[in-house]
């Protein structure tokens, strides 16, 4: 599979240092999309065993969470290369547009944000999103995680 951006992330998993691989080939088209230089196929760099090692063992004292942004359509490659993240101590997660994946990818990871982009319903920090964002092991939702407290809350 084709990774188009790579980035270290703090937000979108909560109390983590992520290694972030956004995937090629986005086939969802959500109206709004904020990323669709992602639709299109093998476009930025093939992401190889060797590379993605790389990275593993160069942030191994540095980051805890192992995240792909899509890729669920590249189903094997993916379980493979979240079970080396695994391997090496790194929590896992994955950014799917889609409403549910299959259990041989959620199996391999700690959370789980599904839904696609629905502009008028927000995001994960928004009250009334489609969105979700889970802890695979108790299948709990916890966008609460994203909710932002009140800024004149002053209650102790
Ligand atoms: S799932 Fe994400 S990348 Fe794919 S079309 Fe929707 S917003 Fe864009």
């Amino acid at each position: 599979m084709y990774c188009q951006n790579f980035q270290i992330v703090h937000q979108e998993v909560p109390g983590e240092l992520s290694l972030c691989f956004s995937i090629s080939g986005c086939k969802l088209r959500c109206s709004g999309c904020h990323s669709p230089f992602l639709w299109k196929e093998k476009q930025g760099l093939l992401l190889t065993k060797e590379r993605l090692l790389n990275k593993l063992k160069t942030y191994q004292d540095y980051a805890s969470c192992l995240l792909f942004m899509g890729g669920e359509w590249h189903e094997s490659e993916l379980v493979e290369y979240l079970r080396m993240g695994k391997k090496m101590g790194y929590k896992t997660c994955l950014y799917t547009g889609e409403d549910c994946i299959s259990d041989t990818i959620r199996k391999e990871l700690t959370w789980l944000k599904t839904g696609r982009w629905i502009p008028k319903l927000g995001g994960l920090d928004a009250t009334t999103t489609n969105q979700k964002f889970i802890e695979v092991a108790t299948n709990k939702t916890q966008n609460k995680l994203f909710i932002k407290p009140k800024q004149n809350d002053t209650t102790i």
